[in-house]
């Protein structure tokens, strides 16, 4: 059986990312939020693309403001986006306002509080204690960025801070990695939909939700398949279907050892190479990693169990790092894990790498992670509910007592 990082690495070398491109536009600010850049983005402007004041105050010249007190001509005024008209000449200043473009001549901003301003005529008071120095104040062109460098790289995530470069770079179109469609099937004869009236003995099939929620979280595009019941043609049909209409299949529950546990039959069946079939974590134990010969490309399948807390913790620990290096991001795509100190005590049988749902939280000195309160039967999915953290206790280890570290992995 493989150990959890065994199998994320085998996982990340079976899947190869998409290559498939598609234009987006900025004005649709969600749309492009998420995506991921498939080429780098350059600017043709410079940034700052002019000269500019940091300040308000008096554009000078460096030369003029060595010794003070010292009192010069305001030859003219010039607010953000006005272009200056005269050139700085020695003796000269123009009143300058944060964001305008320098004036010729001028190499330096005093800021207005060191200065005293009466009619055409401004006297700077204590250029020794304000920085006077060439340049003070003026955010040179080109000193963020110079035109034609890399302003962002491929791969690159969108996110604010990269649509706010982009519009300012005035880049409206960008070429990204398409969105990978991911196929969810929910096996098992006792499932009902969540509008369905309930009859003894069934379950709601709440995995095809979660999972939903889950790809759609990941940026991927979710394609839900519904319900299959545990019959080896229907499962065969349905998962037939998955393939054809999706870069990546995730089913639920049929794998482990039951007399009606099929998935793993069929992709036999269907010429697939299973590569995992049982991973040494708790919960989670059966999942079925296989990938399937598909016009030209290997195709990706999960088979997850289907207890709900196993799924989705199977989904965070295997499925989302697949599913990030599928859509083009530039790795690493393995989950977030932090160090956290352990507020309640967490327990595991030892055998398997145990995950305890609960909530991590940010403290005054570092990360603390408490697990929820309840069962943490696999079966349970009520307190699930909150869960920013799954805590780590490793395999062979019994108990992290409150005050311990405790590696945490990130979700939500
Ligand atoms: P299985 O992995 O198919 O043996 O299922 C294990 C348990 O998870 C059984 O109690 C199932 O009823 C339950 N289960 C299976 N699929 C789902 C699902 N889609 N939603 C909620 N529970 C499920
Ligand atoms: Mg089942």
């Amino acid at each position: 059986m493989f150990s959890a990082a065994e199998a994320e690495q085998l996982i990340l070398t079976l899947v190869q990312p998409t290559d498939t491109v598609e234009t987006i536009n900025l004005a649709n600010v969600s749309s492009c939020l998420g995506r991921v850049l498939a080429e780098p983005v350059t600017s043709a402007l410079d940034f700052p693309h002019w000269d500019n004041s940091a300040m308000d105050g008096y554009a000078v010249r460096a030369s003029d403001v060595q010794r003070s007190p010292v009192t010069l001509q305001i030859v003219e005024e010039i607010p953000a986006g006005k272009l200056p008209q005269k050139s700085i000449e020695p003796g000269q200043a123009a009143r300058i306002l944060t964001g305008a473009m320098m004036p010729a001549g001028a190499d330096t901003v005093v800021m207005q509080e060191e200065t005293e301003q009466q009619g055409d005529r401004v006297t700077i008071l204590q250029t020794a204690q304000s920085g006077s120095a060439a340049g003070s104040f003026v955010r040179q062109r080109g000193s963020f960025y110079r035109a034609g460098g890399e302003l962002l790289r491929a791969g690159q995530v969108i996110s604010p801070a990269e649509i706010a470069l982009l519009a300012a770079a005035q880049q409206t179109q960008v070429q990204v990695y398409q969105r990978p469609r991911v196929a969810i099937i929910s096996t098992g004869s006792e499932l009902v939909r969540p509008d369905q009236s309930l009859q003894p003995g069934q379950i709601v099939d709440s995995n095809q939700y979660a999972l939903t929620a889950l790809v759609a979280q990941t940026g991927a595009i979710p394609v839900p398949l519904g319900i299959i019941s545990d019959q080896r043609s229907a499962v065969k049909e349905a998962i037939t279907a998955a393939m054809s209409q999706a870069d990546l299949v995730i089913s639920s529950g049929g794998v482990s050892v039951g007399d009606y546990d099929y998935v793993d039959q069929v992709l036999a069946d269907l010429g697939a190479t299973l590569h995992i079939r049982a991973v040494a974590v708790k919960p989670g134990k059966p999942l079925t990693v296989a990938t399937l010969a598909v016009a030209n490309r290997h195709q990706l399948y999960f088979g997850l169990p289907g207890n709900p807390a196993s799924a989705m913790v199977g989904f965070w620990r295997f499925v989302a790092p697949a599913i990030a290096k599928l859509s083009g991001q530039p790795g690493p795509w393995s989950p977030d894990f932090v160090w956290a100190t352990a507020t309640t005590e967490l327990r595991a049988g030892g055998q398997r790498e145990t995950y305890l749902w609960g909530q991590l939280v940010a403290g005054a000195t570092g990360y603390e992670f408490g697990q929820s309160a309840g069962s943490h039967s696999s079966g349970n999915l009520v307190n699930l509910a909150n869960t920013t953290g799954l805590g780590v206790v490793p395999q062979g280890d019994h108990q992290i007592a409150i005050g311990q570290s405790v590696r945490v992995l990130k979700v939500g």
